[in-house]
Parts: structure tokens; C-alpha cells; sequence
């Protein structure tokens, strides 16, 4: 097998939009957990969201919608 677990888990990803939020920013990661992790840092970043005022509501959401991306598949089919 020539494709490494790293290249496979690396189109985890979750759109910022399906989060509630009005920007089409795609956040990746190599696992749930760091995707999770770099959304919680651009939220704070680019939407001024304090990690307080991350309810559970809202991590559950963005873990609801951290989907496989594929580099030729983003966008539409
Ligand atoms: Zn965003």
C-alpha cells in the first residue's frame, strides 16, 4: 500500500458555513479531535468566539459536520 495513514485521515475537514457561521472556510485536520481543536482556534481567530462561550451544543455541531474531503471532491458533485 503506498498511501500512508497520515495522507488518508488528512481530508477530515469541517466547513465553517455548516457550523452556523457566514464564511465558506473549510478547517482540516488529521484526526476529529485536532479538526475540533483548529475549528476552536478559528473560531476564536476569525469570529472573535471565546473557547467559553463554546457550548457543548456548538462542539456537538462541529463534530456532527466534520466530514471526508477528498482534494478533488470539494465543492460540488
Ligand atoms: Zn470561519
Amino acid at each position: 500500500m503506498s498511501q500512508t495513514f497520515e495522507d488518508l485521515s488528512r481530508s477530515l475537514g469541517v466547513r465553517c458555513a455548516d457550523i452556523g457561521l457566514d464564511c465558506n472556510r473549510v478547517i482540516f485536520g488529521m484526526n476529529e479531535k485536532e479538526v475540533m481543536y483548529e475549528t476552536i482556534i478559528h473560531m476564536c481567530e476569525y469570529h472573535a468566539i471565546d473557547q467559553e462561550e463554546m457550548t457543548t451544543c456548538m462542539r456537538l455541531k462541529i463534530r456532527k459536520n466534520i466530514h471526508m474531503y477528498r482534494d478533488s471532491v470539494i465543492g460540488d458533485r
